[in-house]
């Protein structure tokens, strides 16, 4: 048990987050020894500076007062200070109330005074909130309605409205709703139960590459040798099979699935590849459960893409060239050979975010050139979808036509063949687990956007090498798997 719960329990706006990524993320931060606890990943850091950063920008060119304690008690006191004075615009106010051990505290970015009556006088304050990205979260809706509540113990009145100042400091003014309230009162209840020790059941899920208890969850769940380690069985399953006797690997992995009742969100033809899966884990073996259906092509493409989805911008296409020992295709300045194997790797790259539609262009381009027979192998649904959204947005061509139509997800392939004895199925679980390495240690995708963003920054050239080499290990991987598989078939 840490301070927190040795003393009194907080609750803050960043609980609604966390809960959203994972209910457990809230337990262990309670509960569990912080030595477990991994470092946070650099991008999320990155994110809540960029944060600072804009909310900074957007209240320069507005006179308020500022509330610069660290010391949350004396901010605190501050506020109310300001508050009862009347100031304007509160820059970054602490606002909170006690009840039954709990302090309920927030800091807004703005608290703003309107005209009205409260326990201040003929004002009040409502809170605004700025945020670095475009779109408005569900669980950004639920922090402004906790600041409404704590406002309406300090001044007597809920505001009659909350708002959010978005990336493009557009204003959306949420008017005072009893659905959102309600609503977020029952989710501080379900928060406040876990944060009193109900520890919800186990579940794992790829995002929780994210969290910094990750290393503990799993191990946890191996200690117990439990079926949220069964990759893709929907976590809404479990309590169903739990129910029935089914909690551990071993026990899914000699389950007789017709005798099972119906179990929620998962087909019985589904639950063979479950039971599969756990028998997999156990033996730590490979098994395969049907044909492989994988087209071929004398010229071999594979293709991956970086994006950002705090620019919303895609910034780097890569492709490895399989099948062309005389380099026909292998045409601009960003070609990297390997002549020893006779392949090469061709990239396209938006220096800047605003280079986006410029890369689109090159990439159209380079299309042209390619030959009638190809395939472009992928993992995953991302290369499909967002290039089809980025024609939509800057324009397609024949050849792009012709190169969607050219596309193979070999994702689906190991979906519907093999079981790998593994908890996550990402293009880095299986390669490393058929020995491919990537050069960086630090190699992944969120790992790429930190490099993308500090890149920008900076203007740091080994960063943009760092990128480029990652996506060059990613389209190597994917032809990896794809020999491997071809091997087995
Ligand atoms: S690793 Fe997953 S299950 Fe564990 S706390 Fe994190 S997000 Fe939740």
């Amino acid at each position: 048990m840490n301070n927190q719960t040795e003393n009194k329990l907080i609750f803050s706006p960043s609980l609604f987050f966390k809960h959203a990524t994972c209910p457990h993320w809230i337990w262990h931060d309670l509960y569990s020894d912080e030595k477990n606890k991994a470092e946070e990943p650099e991008l999320v850091s990155k994110v809540r500076e960029q944060g600072v950063v804009h909310e900074d920008e957007y209240v320069k060119g507005l006179e308020h007062e500022t509330v610069a304690e660290e010391d949350l008690d004396e901010a605190f006191g501050h506020t109310l200070k300001l508050m009862r004075s009347g100031t304007e615009l509160i820059y970054q106010g602490v606002i909170q109330y006690e009840d039954g051990g709990v302090t309920y505290r927030g800091r807004p970015d703005l608290l703003e005074r309107k005209g009205g009556k409260s326990e201040f006088g003929g004002y009040y304050y409502s809170p605004v909130d700025i945020k670095s990205s475009k779109d408005i979260k569900k669980e950004q809706k639920y922090q402004l309605v906790l600041y409404g509540l704590i406002l309406e113990k300090l001044q007597g009145r809920y505001p009659d409205e909350v708002s959010i100042i978005n990336k493009e400091h557009k204003r959306y003014d949420l008017l005072q709703d009893e659905g959102d309230i309600t609503k977020t009162k029952l989710l501080m209840d379900v928060i406040l139960s876990i944060m009193k020790g109900g520890k919800p059941p186990l579940r794992l899920s790829s995002s929780c590459k994210n969290s910094p208890w990750f290393d503990m969850c799993v191990s946890e769940a191996e200690e117990k040798d439990d079926i949220a380690l069964i990759y893709k069985l929907d976590a809404r399953s479990h309590i169903k099979l739990r129910e029935v006797g089914i909690n551990t690997i071993h026990d899914m992995a000699k389950a007789n699935i017709d005798d099972l009742p119906k179990i929620p969100y998962v087909s019985s033809e589904k639950l063979d590849k479950v039971k599969l899966q756990a028998q997999s884990l156990i033996d730590k073996e490979v098994k395969w459960f049907g044909d492989l259906d994988i087209p071929i092509a004398p010229l071999k493409i594979y293709f991956d893409i970086e994006g950002d989805p705090l620019l919303q911008t895609e910034y780097l296409f890569g492709l490895w060239v399989v099948g062309d020992p005389d380099k026909k295709y292998a045409k601009g300045n960003n070609v990297v050979f390997d002549d020893k194997e006779k392949k090469y790797f061709i990239y396209f790259l938006a220096k800047k975010s605003e280079d986006e539609a410029i890369m689109w262009q090159e990439f159209l381009d380079w299309l042209k050139i390619l030959p009638d027979n190809y395939i472009v192998y992928h993992y995953a649904d991302y290369e499909r979808s967002r290039t089809i959204s980025m024609a939509g947005k800057y324009g397609t061509s024949p050849a792009f036509e012709m190169f969607h139509t050219k596309l193979f997800d070999l994702m689906k392939t190991v979906q519907s063949s093999v079981i790998f004895p593994l908890y996550f199925y990402s293009i880095k679980d299986i390669a490393k687990f058929l020995d491919f390495k990537w050069r960086h240690k630090k190699a992944g995708g969120g790992q790429s956007i930190f490099w993308y963003e500090t890149w920008l920054e900076t203007g740091d050239k080994d960063i943009l090498q760092d990128i480029v080499d990652y996506n060059e290990d990613d389209v190597r991987a994917t032809e990896f798997l794809h020999q491997w598989l071809i091997n087995k078939k």
